[in-house]
């Protein structure tokens, strides 16, 4: 039987592979950008090796606002190039994961004294020059229509905008990228971090891997190297005494999250407060998320949390912009926050431009600043042009990552049948409708294996505790076939547990860690180790007044 790439023995595998020959290209860091770089090469055949510190998504592509958005904000500051490549890659990321990139309707409020006509030639000029189909085309809605949506809208509301945009589960995203580019050929390790590059004279030819669940370390040799670590590129090259050709600018943004009856609201919400702060409010199923802030940042990427001050600028923005609601503090139930990537343009973090560069620091040794989840997939394009350069090769563009669908993303059907075929399939089993609901927005086709494990034994699809819309089987399909080998790695990013539960999943915590010891063979002192590990990370996404000090 042959090993599946994303099971423990996979990923051991993988590691001894890549360290056996010399791959065409090897990419340090399991983001978004890395994983989808991955993908494109897997695609053109190439020979190629993913290492990711931690876990796929573990830092930015699990922490974003998690929109695949055209990014009108961006055409106020001229970047026409942006908006146009974010509008189109939406449609391009709808179709290779119809599963995961949810459309979702983004309405933009108008008040008295807003002119309905500049808003509406605004609107009208991304429409066109970002190529929008007519289904995302924006639309005027009528003041009562706004309401229907957003009920407790501050007033007086004069009408509104409606324009498509698309959300998705960022780390799941993330994870369906590595997976297809394993699928394609990759070897591809999480836990797996880069301790050093190796050189020859002048030139890197790979690096030293250092496997951090068994502390072995693997010399891959590699013909490229990319360096694709997002908010530690900088940090990466330093520590190497490599020089970058620019700063960077990191940049963090904070997110609150709500139970959807506290900010009752449908799909996505512009917010403007009366005194002129600016965010969203953005509906995931049973719960409301508030962001972001952008402010620079100059702490270690490692763990980013909100602070107290985000934390009171966007509930002040909440309260003015829901004044009805009278939320306050103790509704918040969760924050994340996460570290933009920008190339340093001397501005102020919010006018800094999203685009993104590749920068050749030694022969063989890429690094890629800058990007947005939406563009990852031309980013990967890209960075090829430059690995092609390195190889003396000539690079087609690849139409293969357009085209090939991602791993849970074929569907007999369209996505609203195949959501409900499912939804049916699992309420007959005994899943309870939230949880069905979840289960088929997060899993695509994964939920077949879900039904299978529930037809081996009807325990796999018990809830993993009364108050979380989670079952057992979700834990066993993350160890088996998704490369959890921590807990936080199933809590975190492959269920969004940490993010979007009741108390972060708390309650459902030592029962997964009971699945996930059995099934990796952990001995008691290590599933402790891994629940009081948990513990600090949901900790750290409390309410900063909430947290207890270690
Ligand atoms: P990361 O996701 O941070 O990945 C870098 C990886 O490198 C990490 O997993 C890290 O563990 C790993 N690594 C580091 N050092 C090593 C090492 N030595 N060895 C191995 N691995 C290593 N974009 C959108 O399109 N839509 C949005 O709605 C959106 N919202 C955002 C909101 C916020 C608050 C922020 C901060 C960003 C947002 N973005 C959004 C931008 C987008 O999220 C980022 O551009 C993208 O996730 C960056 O991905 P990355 O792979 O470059 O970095």
């Amino acid at each position: 039987m042959s090993i599946h790439p994303f099971s423990p023995e996979g990923r051991l595998n993988a590691l001894e592979q890549m360290s056996k020959e010399t791959v065409d290209l090897l990419i340090v860091g399991g983001g978004i950008t890395g994983c989808g770089l991955a993908r494109d090469a897997a695609l053109r055949g190439m020979k190629v090796a993913l290492v990711e510190k931690e876990d796929f998504a573990y830092g930015t592509s699990s922490r974003s606002s998690k929109l695949v958005h055209g990014g009108i904000r961006y055409l106020a500051n001229g970047e026409v190039n942006l908006v146009r490549e974010s509008a189109r890659e939406r449609r391009v990321l709808q179709t290779i994961a119809p599963h995961l990139i949810h459309p979702i309707p983004f309405v933009f409020p108008l008040y008295k004294g807003n002119s309905t006509a500049k808003y509406r030639t605004g609107f009208a000029i991304f429409d066109k020059l970002a190529g929008v189909p007519p289904s995302d085309q924006h639309k005027l809605l009528k003041a009562d229509e706004v309401r229907a949506m957003a009920p407790l809208l501050r007033e007086p509301l004069k009408s509104g905008i409606v324009y498509g945009e698309y959300m998705t589960d960022d780390a799941r995203f993330t994870l369906a990228n590595a997976q297809s580019a394993a699928e394609h050929g990759a070897w591809v390790a999480n836990h797996a971090a880069v301790t050093r590059f190796l050189l020859d004279g002048d030139r890197v030819i790979g690096a030293a891997v250092k496997d951090t669940i068994s502390n072995k370390v693997y010399n891959v040799a590699a013909k490229v190297t990319v360096n694709a670590t997002g908010p530690w590129a900088e940090e990466t090259l330093l520590k190497s005494r490599f020089k970058p050709p620019k700063r960077m600018l990191l940049s963090k943004g904070v997110h609150l999250l709500f139970r959807a009856e506290r900010i009752p609201i449908e799909g996505a919400i512009a917010l403007r407060s009366p005194s002129g702060k600016e965010g969203f409010a953005i509906r995931r199923l049973e719960h409301v998320y508030v962001g972001t802030t952008d402010v620079p940042y100059d702490s270690s990427p490692d763990e980013p949390t909100a602070d107290a001050e985000a934390v009171h600028e966007l509930l002040t923005m909440a309260q003015q912009c829901f004044p009805d609601a009278n939320i306050t503090e103790h509704d918040i139930i969760g924050t994340w926050a996460g570290l933009r990537p920008l190339i340093d343009e001397g501005k102020s973090s919010r006018d800094t431009s999203r685009h993104d560069e590749v920068w050749k620091i030694k022969d063989g040794f890429l690094s890629i600043a800058g990007g947005k989840l939406t563009t990852y997939r031309q980013m990967a394009h890209r960075i090829m042009r430059h690995v092609a350069k390195e190889l003396h090769i000539h690079f087609e563009n690849n139409e293969k990552t357009a085209e090939v669908i991602l791993p849970g993303g074929k569907l007999h059907t369209n996505v609203e049948n195949f959501r409900s075929e499912m939804m049916e399939t699992l309420k007959e089993k005994g899943v309870a409708e939230q949880t069905a609901n979840r289960l088929t927005w997060l899993y695509g086709t994964f939920i077949h294996d879900l039904i299978r494990y529930g037809e081996e034994d009807s325990m796999w699809l018990e809830p993993l505790a009364d108050d979380i819309n989670a079952i057992k089987g979700e834990v066993r399909l993350a160890v088996e076939q998704e490369m959890a080998l921590a807990i936080s790695d199933f809590m975190c990013r492959r269920s969004a547990l940490l993010l979007f539960s009741e108390n972060h999943g708390l309650s459902a915590v030592k029962t997964a860690a009971g699945i996930m010891g059995a099934l990796l063979g952990w001995d008691e002192t290590k599933r402790r180790h891994e629940i009081s590990r948990y513990t600090e990370i949901a900790n750290a996404h409390m309410l900063p007044v909430k947290r207890t000090r270690s």
